[in-house]
């Protein structure tokens, strides 16, 4: 809807911008509830070495259980939460319950070594970073070594001088950077050059190009991806495909050397302890990759 101006210059009402105020509003009410009364959590996805067939680390993403609404998807939280700065308290909350996840799972034979992965929003890189997550760390027993910083494009667009500092720091602590969704945002071909980045993540809009209706679409796709394994290779970072969901695809990536990847095909976004009784109960190998 179009903003009118009445005829003394006055706005008026506008519904749309009314009703997205008032859902802004919503999603604000529940991330302060959500901080008080401990409704976020992460669940967490494994990251799959394909060749393997094992896990080589989870990604943890963002939940709010809602008492009322269930559990509700990061991506308008974040937006929220970007624009009154709680993204800064839920960034913290979110890495040390993803920390003692990890801490809890690495218990588990096979799994003593998996890394973790987590989002970090463009705001969330002040200076005291460095040792605050030295601190989680710290209180958990688990090597920086472990841990995954995922940033995007977003965190180039900042502008902010800190960033790469705080960037050096982390990796120097010995965390390592993830680019996530390359290959869809702005600059991210400049963050390879700028960042110490030594993970990327293919897009998932790639990996479903995978098996487009189009031929010329999947041929083409494959050259890029044979591309960006190409830079890979150079800039000495690992690859991992995000968003597999079928075999084909997990197929066509390995024929493609693409060693890690990450969807629904290997296995959702779970509770930590639904991946727990899950291995407990069934008494098989976690998310093996069916056929190796
Ligand atoms: P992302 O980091 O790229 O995470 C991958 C998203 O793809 C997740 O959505 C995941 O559930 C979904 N996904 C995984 N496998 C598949 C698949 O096979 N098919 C499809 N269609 N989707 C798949 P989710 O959990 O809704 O998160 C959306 C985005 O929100 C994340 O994208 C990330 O950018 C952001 N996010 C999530 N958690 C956090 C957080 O703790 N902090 C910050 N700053 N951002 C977060
Ligand atoms: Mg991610
Ligand atoms: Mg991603
Ligand atoms: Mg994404």
């Amino acid at each position: 809807a179009r903003k009118h101006n009445g005829k003394n210059g006055a706005k008026l009402f506008d519904p749309l911008i009314a009703s997205l105020a008032q859902d802004r509003l919503k999603i604000d009410t529940y991330i302060e509830d959500g901080l008080r009364q401990d409704w976020f959590d992460v669940h967490l996805q494994p990251i799959v070495d394909l060749k393997l067939g094992k896990v080589a680390g989870f990604e943890a993403l963002m939940r709010l259980n809602h008492p009322e609404h269930g559990v509700l998807p990061p991506a308008d939280i974040i937006r929220v939460a970007e624009e009154t700065g709680a993204i800064l308290k839920i960034g913290e909350r979110i890495f040390e319950k993803a920390v003692a996840h990890l801490a809890r799972l690495s218990c588990v034979p096979g799994l003593e070594n998996a890394y973790l992965a987590v989002n970090f929003s463009p705001l969330q890189f002040c200076p005291k970073l460095p040792a605050a997550t030295a601190a989680t760390l710290m209180q958990w027993g688990i090597p920086p070594g472990r841990i995954v910083i995922e940033i995007t494009e977003a965190v180039l667009m900042h502008h902010s001088p800190d960033i790469r500092d705080v960037l050096g720091a982390l990796s120097g602590a010995g965390m390592k950077i993830a680019l996530d969704d390359f290959g869809t945002g702005y600059s991210s071909l400049s963050y390879l050059v700028h960042f110490p980045v030594s993970i990327i993540k293919i897009d998932q809009a790639f990996t479903r190009s995978l098996t487009d209706d189009s031929e010329t679409v999947r041929r083409r796709v494959r050259k890029l991806i044979a591309g960006i394994q190409m830079v890979a290779k150079e800039l000495n970072c690992q690859v991992v495909a995000e968003g597999i969901e079928t075999d084909e695809q997990l197929s066509t990536l390995l024929s493609m050397e693409v060693n890690c990847g990450q969807g629904y095909f290997l296995g959702r976004p779970q509770p930590v302890t639904d991946i727990l009784s899950g291995l407990q109960i069934e008494h098989r190998p976690l998310l093996a990759v069916p056929g190796t």
